[in-house]
């Protein structure tokens, strides 16, 4: 017999000899199991019971996992089934594990996802086998090792975990077969959106608000479900679920306006939120946004770095350069030029932007302040003068929810008021009331956008190393990276919505530093190489190591991060 492969008994034994010895002792255990059902690997073991739990795996053969072949066939059918069994890990292990010991002893744990599906690298399922990643607390008394608790987590709880949530037969058929006709669908909705010439499309019926300002489930009572008005009704076919009808949104240029407090930013929030996929029972899962929508905000204080904001921005005081404008400590205008900016450069179809989160002076300049405030002093070319340029010169299409201004009635295609959270079409009545009421503006910025400059970053500002310490890529928070010595505050960045993904970003970013990067390729040039390779071959391809706790993000929301990465220096 191989004297490497190693049985559930060895390790058994092995614990039991570990047993009252120093904490680190447990570094022995590393390495792969043969179980009766399964392979199981102990990828890290922590360095202390107050550590970062150890990261284990658990490969299944599909003959004993026996999963139908039909619930991974496409890429959005093994998403959701991976999504499936880890939300069903993660109540499984809440429920059988608990605490036995010192520090995070004997709880077993999977990477939680929160209302959306995402690819990630907590479960995958192929022809072959179910892969399973989770996190073990190895039990402690005091510092010293527990190995009969060891035992019972590794040989005993883990095996029940495996055999409730790793096999087919125990499942609920019916819900998983829900939530992969679902994810399937919603992405389907989403892969005809361009051709219809629509950048979101919000199911009748679908439950917007939400349960709280920092709970993203569906708030329960008194929600007015979602109901379109007939002029922009549309219909899809879902090839699962059958035809489903609601509001597209078309091209353009749009606006949602309507009272305080009548819905508007909770409409526009799911928007954002459209670009990923929802669990069934979310009231989201049918809100279905074009993939490149950006939601752009104000963000005074971050920092930029050789961005051209010259479409918006011109002559600033001290002679300051726009078309390579830098600075520490943005404003609230300048932040959001830049903001749109970069997610043009990243080639974003739709801005989403909220009157709530902008800077005023930034959206618009009426007619009395362009009297007052000569335009040789002002630097802002207002929003407003650029809007329609966007869609005419480049084809990006903005929806704006805008409450407080009626110039720009005169920019839209699109005019959307909520009443009491129900959506009116009154696109004509804007019109008129622009015709009667001429605006005396004037126009201002010139005939057209201007170019949008692609920048190069250099490779010694991407730096993961912490001095002689090594690397360091974490993700202490979900707006939170630390990269190396620095910080990266992601908290202006709305459309994360995971700390898994923000960790995911951290580690591309150092993965980009270390093929990518070389002083002559674009950020676009560099962030397209690297969604390729997570296209091709998953998320594993940019770490390190096998973590259980990786989520898919988009390119705009890693160019998030290297841009406000305070170190980055531009060619
Ligand atoms: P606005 O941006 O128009 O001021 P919000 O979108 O912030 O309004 O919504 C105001 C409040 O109404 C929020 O508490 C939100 O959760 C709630 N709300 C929004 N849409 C609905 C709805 N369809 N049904 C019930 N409550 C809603
Ligand atoms: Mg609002």
């Amino acid at each position: 017999m191989n004297a490497m492969i190693q049985t559930q008994q060895d390790l058994q034994d092995k614990l039991l000899r570990l047993d009252g010895r120093g904490y680190k002792a447990y570094k022995q255990i590393k390495g792969s199991y043969t179980f009766p059902d399964y392979t199981f690997i102990i990828d890290h073991v922590q360095g202390d019971p107050f550590a970062a739990p150890s990261r284990v795996r658990i490969q299944i053969p599909q003959s004993i996992a026996s999963f139908p072949e039909q619930l991974y066939r496409s890429r959005s059918r093994r998403t959701a089934l991976a999504d499936f069994i880890t939300r069903q890990f993660d109540r499984q292990a809440r429920e059988k594990s608990r605490r036995r010991g010192t520090g995070n002893s004997g709880i077993i744990s999977i990477d939680r996802p929160g209302q959306e599906v995402l690819e990630r690298t907590s479960a995958f399922v192929n022809d072959q086998q179910v892969e399973l990643r989770c996190f073990v607390g190895l039990p402690a008394q005091g510092r010293g090792i527990s190995g009969h608790q060891a035992v019972e987590v590794l040989c005993e709880d883990l095996p029940v975990l495996v055999e409730r949530t790793l096999k087919f037969h125990r499942l609920d058929r019916a819900a998983i077969q829900t939530i992969v006709e679902t994810v399937e669908d919603a992405d389907a909705i989403r892969a005809e959106l361009q051709d219809r010439k629509l950048i979101a499309f919000v199911a009748d019926g679908a439950l917007l608000p939400r349960s709280s300002g920092i709970d993203s489930r569906p708030l329960s009572a008194e929600a007015v479900l979602f109901q379109s008005p007939a002029a922009f009704r549309v219909i899809f076919h879902r090839p699962n679920l059958g035809p489903i009808h609601g509001m597209g949104i078309p091209h353009g240029v749009t606006l949602i306006v309507g009272g305080g407090y009548h819905g508007k930013s909770t409409l526009l929030r799911a928007i954002e939120r459209g670009v990923y996929n929802h669990i069934p029972g979310d009231g989201r899962e049918f809100v279905i946004t074009d993939p490149d929508a950006v939601k752009i905000r104000a963000e005074d204080g971050r920092r930029v770095v050789g961005v051209d904001i010259s479409p918006f921005i011109n002559n600033l005081p001290q002679k300051r350069s726009t078309t390579a404008f830098s600075t520490e400590n943005a404003s609230g205008s300048t932040s959001q030029a830049a903001n749109i900016i970069e997610a043009l450069e990243m080639k974003a179809k739709c801005l989403l932007i909220d009157e709530d989160t902008t800077a005023t002076n930034f959206m618009i300049r009426d007619h009395r302040m362009q009297e007052l405030i000569a335009k040789e002093r002002e630097p802002i070319t207002p929003f407003i003068d650029k809007v329609r340029q966007l869609y005419t010169d480049h084809g990006i299409s903005t929806v704006l929810v805008i409450g407080g201004s009626g110039d720009y009635f005169e920019t839209a295609d699109t005019v959307i008021a909520l009443e009491n959270f129900r959506p009116q079409d009154v696109t004509e009545r804007a019109r008129e009331i622009a015709r009667k009421y001429a605006d005396e503006r004037t126009r201002e910025g010139g005939p057209s956008f201007g170019n949008i400059r692609h920048r190069i970053p250099l490779p010694h500002s991407l730096d993961p190393r912490r001095g002689s310490r090594g690397i360091r890529l974490k993700a202490p928070d979900a707006e939170t990276i630390a990269f190396g010595s620095e910080r990266i505050d992601l908290s202006s960045v709305e459309q994360i919505v995971e700390k898994s993904q923000v960790r995911a970003i951290a580690h591309a970013m150092a993965y980009a530093k270390s093929h990518y990067v070389n002083g002559h390729r674009t950020l676009l040039d560099i962030v397209e190489l690297i969604m390729e390779d997570i296209q091709e071959k998953g998320l594993d391809r940019v770490a390190s190591a096998p973590y259980g706790d990786l989520v898919r993000f988009r390119r705009f929301e890693w160019a998030a991060a290297v841009n406000r990465l305070r170190t980055l220096a531009i060619r």
